[in-house]
C-alpha cells in the first residue's frame, strides 16, 4: 500500500458540499497519471485517460466511469449562543451517539478546535438529540464570533492511524479508502484499451447529488463506485454484514439503491478468481453506483470495496490487505472492461 497518499487522502477535511481540500488532493495525484483533470460546477473532480491508440484504431472506445466518493459525514455551525457555544447541524448520516464528546475542528476564518461537550443527565445514558448538543471552543463569545459565523463546516478532529498490525483506523474511511484505492489504481494501471474516467465525487452523503451530473457529463458505457462494504465487527453477527475484514474486497451483488448487474457482478468474481485477488461477496447500504446506474438511458454498474468497520463513527476501521486487494481489482478491471462488454449478453 501506498501510505503516504492514504495519509494525504485520510488527513483533508471535507464534509459533503465543502470537499476542497480533499479535491485538491485528488485533482492533484489524478493530475500526475491522467490526459485531463478537471472540475465541473458541483466540485467533483474528473480526471481522464484516454484508451491506447492500439485498441482506439477504427472504433470509438468504450467508456468506463470509476467513481469514489470525497464527502465524509460532518456537521455545520448553526448558531452561536450567548455564551458562546455553538449548535451544529448534521451533514450526512451522524447519530448523537457518535457525536458526543468528540473533538471537532470548525473550519472558520482559521481552523478552530472545540470538543461537542456531553450532555449527561445524571445516570441517563440515552443520548441527547444532534440539535441539544453543543462544541465548546472554550474561546469567549466575543472572540469566536470573530472567527466562525453560521455555515461553516466541522470535521472530526481523529486523523488516520495505523491501530495494530494491518488494520487502520480512521475518521471517514467512508468513503476517503475508496478514494485512495481509485487513485492508487489510476497511479498503477497502464494504457488501457478503454476510455477511464475517474470521479471523485462530492456530496454523496447527503443524497448522491454528486455523482448524478458527474455520469451525465461522462455518459460511460459502465460505472463502478468504489465504497465501503459492510464490515463485521463488533455489535452485528454474521449475517448482518457480510464481508470479514483482512478477506479480501467487496463486490457488491445489491445495495438499498441499487441491483448490481449481474453479469458484472459474475465478471468481477470470476476475474478475482483469475488472478488470485481475494474478494468476498457483499449486501450493502447503498452508492453513487445507484446515480450512475440511473444516468441517462441507463449504465451497467455495481460497487467495489474494502470492508470498512463502524462506517459514519469516528473510528472506522480497514484492512490493508483489503485496500490492495481493490486496487488491484480496478486495475484488472480497466485493463479488460472491454472484453467484458465485448462479451456480455444482449438481455
Ligand atoms: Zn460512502
Amino acid at each position: 500500500m501506498n501510505r503516504q497518499l492514504l495519509l494525504q487522502v485520510c488527513n483533508a477535511p471535507g464534509t459533503s458540499g465543502f470537499e476542497n481540500a480533499a479535491q485538491e488532493v485528488a485533482a492533484e495525484t489524478l493530475a500526475g497519471c491522467c490526459d485531463e483533470v478537471r472540475r465541473d460546477a458541483l466540485g467533483n473532480v474528473i480526471g481522464f485517460r484516454k484508451a491506447g491508440a492500439r485498441a482506439r484504431r477504427g472504433k470509438t472506445p468504450l467508456r468506463v466511469m470509476l467513481a469514489a466518493h470525497a464527502d465524509e459525514v460532518g456537521m455545520m455551525v448553526k448558531h452561536i449562543n450567548a455564551k458562546g457555544l455553538l449548535h451544529f447541524i448534521p451533514l450526512g448520516g451522524l447519530s448523537p451517539a457518535v457525536a458526543q464528546s468528540q473533538r471537532v475542528i470548525i473550519h472558520g476564518r482559521e481552523p478552530v478546535r472545540g470538543a461537542i461537550v456531553p450532555k449527561i443527565n445524571g445516570e441517563d445514558v440515552k443520548p441527547p438529540a444532534l440539535g441539544d448538543l453543543l462544541i465548546d471552543t472554550g474561546l469567549p463569545k466575543e472572540e469566536i464570533e470573530k472567527l466562525v459565523q453560521p455555515g461553516d463546516s466541522i470535521t472530526f478532529e481523529n486523523d488516520v492511524s495505523l491501530l495494530n498490525g494491518k488494520m487502520w483506523v480512521g475518521r471517514n474511511f467512508d468513503d476517503r479508502i475508496g478514494l485512495y484505492c481509485l487513485l492508487e489504481a489510476m497511479r498503477t494501471v497502464g494504457r488501457t484499451a478503454a476510455d477511464v474516467y475517474a470521479v471523485s465525487t462530492v456530496q454523496e452523503e447527503v443524497g448522491l447529488r454528486g455523482a448524478r451530473p458527474a455520469a451525465f457529463g461522462v455518459a460511460p458505457d459502465i460505472g463502478i463506485a468504489i465504497d465501503g462494504s459492510m464490515a463485521r465487527g463488533a455489535y452485528v453477527d454474521d449475517h448482518q454484514n457480510l464481508c470479514e475484514p483482512g478477506r479480501g474486497t467487496g463486490i457488491y451483488v445489491i445495495d438499498n439503491l441499487t441491483i448490481g448487474h449481474p453479469g458484472l457482478v459474475r465478471y468481477l468474481c470470476e476475474m478475482c478468481e483469475k488472478h488470485g485477488i481475494p474478494y468476498q461477496r457483499n449486501i450493502g447500504g447503498g452508492t453513487d453506483a445507484s446515480a450512475i446506474q440511473q444516468s441517462r438511458a441507463g449504465v451497467i454498474a455495481t460497487t467495489v470495496g474494502a470492508p470498512v468497520r463502524y462506517m459514519h463513527s469516528t473510528v472506522q476501521l480497514c484492512h490493508a490487505d483489503d485496500m490492495d486487494a481493490t486496487v488491484a481489482l480496478l486495475v484488472k478491471f480497466m485493463e479488460t472492461a472491454h472484453e467484458f462488454m465485448a462479451k456480455l449478453p444482449k438481455r
